[in-house]
C-alpha cells in the first residue's frame, strides 16, 4: 500500500440495496404499462461484481412501432390539449417524486453503472431533479423564451441515450421535450437500462397521461430503429461521434429535426499563476470523476511548461490518496469501468500510449477479483500526435502536454476533432477572458470543471455534435421554427463536421 494511504484507511461504509424493489425482468415500458418485447431478452450486470441484476425486454421493430405510436396517440389526444401550465405540474410532480426516491435511484444507478454513490447521490440524482423542476418553470412560458412568437411543439421525440450518467441524460432528454409539448420514446443503453425502469414507475406514480413518455429497451439495433422510424419528428441522441455520424446520415433529408451531444477530448489548460490547490483538485475531478467515463472530461492535461513537474508530482500524490472500489460504498472515489468492452478498449488506448512513446504511471491501488477496473493513470511526454491525446479513452487516464505561451496553448487545444469543452486555470482575469474567447468548445470552464446547471447550455463543435441541451437553447431543440444558435439541425440536412460556427 502506497505510503500516503496508510493514514487514509476507512472502513467499509456499503449503502444497503434493501431500499431496491427490484424485478427479475423487465418489459418495455409502453402506453403507461409494462410488456413483454418480442425481441430476445438480454441480462444486466453489476460491473462491480459482474452479479446478474435483472433480465431486460429488447424492442423488435413490432414493438418501437407500437412505442412510436403510443407516443403519437398521447401527441394529439391529450398532450398538446393541455395547457403550459397543466404539462409543467405534471414535470413538478416528476421532480419531487426524484427527490423522495432519490436514495433508491443513487443505489440502483451505482449498483448498475458502477459509478461511486457519493456520485450518483450527490450528483446525477440531485440533478435530474433540478432538469425537471428547470424545465417545468418553462412549460407555460414557452411565449416568453425569446423564441419567436408562438412557438409549437414538434410532435414524437426519438431520442437514444449512453450509460455513463443513466438517468440524467435521460433528465436532460425527457425534461425540455415534454416542457415544450412533445411526446417521447427513449431508449438507455443497453448496459445500464435500470434506472430509466425504476423512473417508468415514477411516471406511473405522477400519473403521467399514457404514452406521453414510452421507454424501452435493447441495444443498438433498437436504437437504429427507433431513430429511422418514418413517424417521429424529432430526434436527440448522445453517445459516440460513429453512431451520431451514422444517424446524421440516415435521417439527413427525412425532415426529422436532430441534434447531436457526441465525445470530446477536452483540454484542461493550467497556467503557472493558476490557484495550484483548486487546480489538482480540479484536474482530479476533471478527468476521474465517474472513472473518466465523461464526454466533457479534461482528458487532456496542458500545462504550462514551469510549473509541469509541479503539477505532475502533485497530482501523483494526490491520486495516490484516491480509493478505488465497491461503487456502493460511500467513501469510494473510483468505482467500476462500464464493462467489460469499455475496459478492453481503456486498456487498449493505455497500451498504444506507451508503445508510442508515453511515459505511464498509474496509481498503486488494490483491484478487486471480481468486475471491471482500471487505476488512475496519467500518461507524461505525450505529443499532439499520439493516439492517447487525440482519441476519447472515456476512461480514467489523462494526458500530460505542455505549452510555454498562451497561444500554444490555444493551439494545441484546438488541435483536435472535437469541441465539447475546455477548462483554463489562472488567477489572471483578462487572460483567461481571452484564451476562452479563442477555444472553440462548447463549454469552457474557468478555475472550475464539470459544473452542470440546467440553466445553461451545453454542447459541442465539430465531431461533438450540434445542438445544445440545458437552457432556453435545449428548449429551441424541440419547437418549430425556434431560432437560437446552435439549436440544432433543422429541416435540411447539415455535415456533422460543420456543426455550428463560434
Ligand atoms: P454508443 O454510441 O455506442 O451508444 C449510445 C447509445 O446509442 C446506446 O443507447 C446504444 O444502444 C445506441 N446505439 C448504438 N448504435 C446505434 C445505432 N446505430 N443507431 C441508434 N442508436 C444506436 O456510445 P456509448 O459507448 O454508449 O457512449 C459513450 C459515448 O457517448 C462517448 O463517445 C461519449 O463521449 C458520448 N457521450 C456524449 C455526451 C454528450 O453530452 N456530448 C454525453 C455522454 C456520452
Amino acid at each position: 500500500m502506497p505510503e500516503t494511504n496508510r493514514f487514509l484507511d476507512y472502513a467499509p461504509a456499503p449503502e444497503s440495496t434493501a431500499i431496491l424493489n427490484l424485478r427479475e425482468s423487465y418489459g418495455l415500458f409502453i402506453d403507461g404499462e409494462f410488456s413483454d418485447g418480442h425481441g430476445e431478452s438480454f441480462p444486466i450486470i453489476s460491473p462491480a461484481t459482474e452479479a446478474k441484476i435483472a433480465q431486460i425486454a429488447t424492442a423488435d421493430a413490432s414493438d418501437v412501432d407500437r412505442a412510436v405510436a403510443a407516443a403519437r396517440r398521447a401527441y394529439s389526444r391529450t398532450w398538446t390539449k393541455l395547457s403550459g401550465a397543466d404539462r409543467g405540474k405534471y414535470l413538478f410532480r416528476i421532480a419531487r417524486l426524484v427527490q423522495e426516491r432519490a436514495r433508491e435511484l443513487a443505489v440502483a444507478e451505482s449498483l448498475d453503472n458502477g459509478k461511486p454513490i457519493k456520485e450518483s447521490r450527490d450528483v446525477d440524482v440531485p440533478l435530474v431533479a433540478a432538469w425537471f423542476f428547470y424545465y417545468a418553470g418553462w412549460a407555460d412560458k414557452l411565449d416568453y423564451a425569446g423564441l419567436g412568437p408562438n412557438p409549437r411543439s414538434l410532435g414524437v421525440a426519438a431520442q437514444v441515450i449512453p450509460w455513463n450518467f443513466p438517468l440524467l441524460m435521460l433528465a436532460w432528454k425527457i425534461a425540455p421535450a415534454l416542457a415544450a409539448g412533445n411526446t417521447v420514446v427513449i431508449k438507455p443503453a443497453e448496459t445500464t437500462p435500470l434506472t430509466a425502469l425504476i423512473f417508468a414507475e415514477i411516471l406511473q406514480q405522477a400519473d403521467l397521461p399514457v404514452g406521453v413518455v414510452n421507454i424501452i429497451t435493447g441495444a443498438g439495433d433498437t436504437g437504429s430503429l427507433l431513430v429511422n422510424h418514418p413517424d417521429v419528428n424529432k430526434v436527440a441522441f448522445t453517445g459516440s461521434t460513429a453512431v451520431g455520424r451514422a444517424i446524421a446520415r440516415s435521417t439527413a433529408g427525412s425532415g426529422k429535426k436532430l441534434t447531436l451531444e457526441l465525445g470530446g477530448k477536452a483540454a484542461n489548460i493550467v497556467f503557472d499563476d493558476a490557484p495550484m490547490d483548486q487546480a489538482i483538485e480540479g484536474i482530479v475531478n476533471g478527468i476521474f470523476f465517474n472513472q473518466g467515463h465523461v464526454c466533457c472530461a479534461g482528458s487532456r492535461l496542458l500545462v504550462q511548461e514551469n510549473v509541469k513537474d509541479e503539477v505532475v508530482d502533485r497530482l501523483k500524490a494526490r491520486l495516490s490518496t484516491l480509493r478505488l472500489g465497491d461503487p456502493l460504498d460511500k467513501n469510494t472515489d473510483i468505482g467500476a469501468i462500464n464493462s467489460r468492452a469499455q475496459l478492453e478498449r481503456i486498456r487498449e488506448l493505455s497500451n498504444i500510449g506507451e508503445q508510442e512513446g508515453a511515459e505511464r504511471w498509474t496509481a498503486d491501488c488494490e483491484i478487486p477479483k471480481n468486475g471491471f477496473w482500471f487505476a488512475p493513470t496519467i500518461f507524461t511526454n505525450v505529443s499532439t500526435s499520439h493516439r492517447i491525446a487525440r482519441e476519447e479513452v472515456f476512461g480514467p487516464v489523462l494526458s500530460v502536454l505542455s505549452f510555454r505561451t498562451p497561444a500554444e496553448a490555444i493551439s494545441k487545444a484546438n488541435n483536435t476533432p472535437y469541441g465539447l469543452s475546455a477548462g483554463i486555470w489562472s488567477s489572471n482575469g483578462s487572460r483567461v477572458l481571452g484564451v476562452a474567447d479563442k477555444l472553440r468548445a462548447g463549454v469552457v470552464w474557468i478555475n472550475t470543471f464539470n459544473q452542470f446547471d440546467p440553466a445553461s447550455p451545453f454542447g459541442g463543435y465539430k465531431e461533438s455534435g450540434y445542438g445544445r441541451e440545458g437552457g432556453r437553447h435545449g428548449l429551441a431543440a424541440y419547437l418549430t421554427g425556434a431560432a437560437l444558435e446552435s439549436s440544432g439541425r433543422g429541416s435540411s440536412s447539415a455535415a456533422l463536421t460543420k456543426g455550428a460556427s463560434k
